[in-house]
């Protein structure tokens, strides 16, 4: 079920303006923004513009908005240049964390597109 953007809520905020973001790309339904602390050459997170809180969570509610998140981190790629074909150097990994042992510390659904170097696996 969709939720009501959340007062508390990080990605919210960004979402209506009230954080700023550098905004690399956006849909009808969806934002990407570089990631203030990048991990790699490229690291965009790509959110869905309603709040939900995990992707799990994104995909039992609103299965063509996890859809339009993963078609948003796919265009996100071919516009940042790491996307194959390209060489064997070339690709991206999409990442969601989910849940705190995983690393996730915003609770609104996001992905990680991380590309621009070598991303080994498995990851550490
Ligand atoms: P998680 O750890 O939940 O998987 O990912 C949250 C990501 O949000 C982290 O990579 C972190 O660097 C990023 N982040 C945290 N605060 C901000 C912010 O205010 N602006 C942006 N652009 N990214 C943020
Ligand atoms: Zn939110």
């Amino acid at each position: 079920m969709a939720e009501e953007p959340q007062a508390d809520c990080l990605f919210c905020k960004i979402v209506v303006g009230d954080v700023p973001a550098t905004i690399v790309h956006e849909t009808d339904t969806t934002l990407a923004f570089r990631d203030i602390n990048p991990q790699a050459p490229t690291h965009v997170l790509v959110i869905p513009k309603e709040h939900h809180p995990d992707a799990a969570a994104l995909a039992a509610a609103a299965p063509q908005l996890a859809a339009d998140v993963l078609r948003a981190a796919g265009e996100v790629a071919e516009q940042e240049n790491i996307a194959p074909p390209g060489g064997a150097t070339v690709g991206y990994r999409i990442v969601f964390n989910t849940g705190a042992g995983a690393g996730q510390t915003v609770w609104h659904a996001h992905a990680h597109v991380l590309g621009g170097r070598g991303l080994n696996w498995p990851p550490g």
